[in-house]
């Protein structure tokens, strides 16, 4: 492996380090500018902690503060404008990722004056950035110890710079002035630290040296993100740990830079202000998933190392990284293509990565979804007559009244868009009870109607076997094959519903929409979303009535199920299944 690994900051760690290395600011200059964040570095502790240094050493000192998240080209020249005026000749940035990114950009622009933000982006010569010392009090970028820095531009995108002259003379790591961090913000870089060593582990650039590093911080982070997951207390120790971790993670995000779910994370934060950690944590479960899935030796270390399997690292991480309510419509995914094309990082994919793979990673995380809740009419007079109903019109039983009650009150607080319903009278009557806490209108689709039993309409079930034998068997041995004398054939029932399902789901995109339907039909929709044929519809479920079905489908009309069948509603004694046993034989 052809490793490089330059790292030339000098960290100064441990308790109070800025205290005990007060002298080395002298080294610097007489006066200096310092960069923070709205109040980070006064609540830290750090900010007080560096004046006294510079006092001690009659360094004089002015502070632009106010650096924001995501810290934005034009702060940065306006800080730059002021350590030029001040005569600062250091910078030294206090806070997390954003003021200590922004201190970096200052400390060019401040040594170049005349430059312009935008100009950091370009590899024109300039001269080297002023001095500059870094004092982090997030455990999570280990922006101390990089030459990065990521800025937001003027149209909005984050894009990094790099470069020898934005390592720091000196970087302080003190893990105390993170005890201040709350819950949330601890969560969120501590994922950021994450990913920074798991990204950097699976790349194919990783050697020995940043496989070491990554190895070394992987686990205590892990079980640190773990606690806060389970809900431990946020002690002083684990802030520690998680910052010893952050740093080393930054070494590897130094000398390796970042895969995927890093360029993926900044389209969220942009677009939804999702906190940097969590926006790239949320792509961190797939780009494992995928380098176990082609078989890369370091992501199988990854589940050694954490003692996890992907199923758990994926709980942990999509529930810390809290990213619902991201939707995108496949307009908005179709306008991120070029964005997408040509990452540097996917150099950093075991096996590659690129634009489509991104896309559809997109889609299927945040694809705008329509959710159909797909529910099987309560019972009928006919199911209680045992009679093959078909398009025979029967309104709801008794039974089937309370079956509506329970699902009623089951989907109360069930945000619905809109309610659709085949034109039949027990579906539509079901429809009807659903909507007695929405107030919508009913919607009907002729396609959401039942199979036509033609000559079985009105049969009892039965006389069935004897009067249509033949069919009769395929109902229960080869559904996929029954033909209903005079009536449909399964197979039109099953491309007849899936159109019906279909066109609600046009008609609604991004909504939920409560769809009543049939035994027969659902069960054949069920059938191609599990199957992707009607040949296996002899093995696929049916559902009680007023059980339903959750269908999430993507703007491409990909369907994925979400619950199958649920009649968690019904008691046994409401059940239509629990005391039926004519309809399946
Ligand atoms: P941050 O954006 O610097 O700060 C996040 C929030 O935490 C802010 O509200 C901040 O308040 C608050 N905060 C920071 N320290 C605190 C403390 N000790 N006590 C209480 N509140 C505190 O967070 P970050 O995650 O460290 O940095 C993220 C930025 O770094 C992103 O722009 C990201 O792209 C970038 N990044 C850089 C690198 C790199 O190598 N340079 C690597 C990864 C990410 P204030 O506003 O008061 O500061
Ligand atoms: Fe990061």
């Amino acid at each position: 492996m052809e490793e490089q690994f330059y790292l030339p900051v000098r960290l100064l760690g441990g308790r109070d380090a800025v205290r005990r290395n007060a002298a080395r600011f002298a080294a610097l200059g007489k006066r200096c500018l310092l960069v923070t964040g709205r109040s980070s570095a006064e609540k830290s502790g750090a900010l007080a902690d560096v004046t006294a240094a510079l006092e001690e050493n009659a360094i004089a000192w002015e502070v632009f503060s106010g650096i924001g998240e995501n810290p934005r080209l034009d702060d940065c020249e306006r800080a730059a404008a002021q350590a030029i005026a001040s005569g600062a000749e250091f910078v030294v940035g206090i806070g997390g990722g954003s003021p200590m990114d922004a201190a970096k950009a200052v400390a060019v622009l401040a040594a170049n004056p005349g430059m312009d933000g935008a100009s950091l982006y370009s590899s024109a010569p300039r001269k080297r950035a002023l001095p500059l010392v870094l004092v982090g009090t997030t455990s999570g970028t280990g922006s101390e110890v990089s030459a990065v820095s990521v800025l937001t531009d003027a149209s909005g995108r984050k894009r990094s710079i790099k470069g020898d002259d934005l390592y720091a003379a000196f970087a302080f790591g003190d893990a105390k002035y993170t005890f201040s961090m709350s819950r949330k913000e601890t969560i969120s870089t501590g994922l950021d630290a994450f990913c920074h060593a798991m990204e950097g582990y699976l790349s194919p650039k990783c050697g020995a040296v940043c496989g070491a590093l990554a190895e070394s911080c992987l686990p205590s982070l892990w079980e640190g993100l773990v606690s806060l997951y389970e809900g431990a207390e946020l002690t002083e120790s684990l802030h520690e740990s998680l910052y010893d971790g952050s740093l080393v993670a930054g070494f590897v995000l130094n000398a390796l830079g970042t895969s995927y779910p890093h360029p993926l994370g900044y389209i969220l934060t942009e677009r939804y202000g999702i906190p940097h950690g969590r926006a790239c944590a949320v792509f961190a479960p797939s780009l494992l998933a995928l380098a176990l899935d082609r078989g890369c030796a370091r992501a199988k270390r990854v589940t050694e190392l954490l003692g996890v399997t992907t199923e758990r690292f994926s709980e942990v991480f999509l529930a810390l990284a809290d990213c619902g309510g991201v939707s995108l419509t496949e307009e908005e995914l179709q306008a991120l293509r070029e964005r997408l094309t040509g990452v540097k990082n996917y150099a950093n994919v075991p096996g590659g990565f690129d634009e489509v793979q991104a896309l559809a990673l997109l889609r299927r995380l945040f694809g705008r979804k329509t959710r159909l809740l797909l529910v099987r009419h309560a019972e009928s007079v006919g199911n209680d007559m045992a009679i093959f109903q078909g398009h025979i019109d029967c309104d709801v039983s008794e039974n089937g009244k309370k079956q509506l009650d329970l699902l009623s009150i089951r989907l109360r607080n069930v945000r619905l868009d809109a309610i659709a319903s085949s034109p039949l009278l027990r579906a539509v009557r079901s429809a009807e009870a659903i909507n007695r806490f929405h107030q919508l209108p009913v919607e009907i689709y002729d396609d959401l109607i039942e199979i036509d039993g033609g000559d079985y309409n009105g049969t009892l079930w039965s006389e069935l076997p004897a009067r249509f034998p033949e069919q009769n068997d395929k109902w229960y041995h080869d559904p996929a094959n029954f033909e209903a004398p005079h009536g449909d054939a399964m197979r039109e029932v099953y491309e007849r519903i899936w159109r019906g399902l279909l066109a609600v789901v046009r008609d609604h995109r991004g909504q939920t929409v409560c769809v009543v339907s049939h035994g027969s039909a659902i069960r054949c929709a069920v059938c191609r979303m599990l199957y992707g044929t009607i040949d296996r519809l002899g093995d696929t479920p049916w559902s009680d009535n007023t059980g339903f079905t959750t269908v999430d489908f993507t703007d491409d009309d990909t369907p994925c199920i979400v619950k199958l069948n649920d009649a968690s509603h019904l008691t046994p004694e409401t059940s239509s299944m629990a005391k039926q046993d004519w309809w399946n034989g």
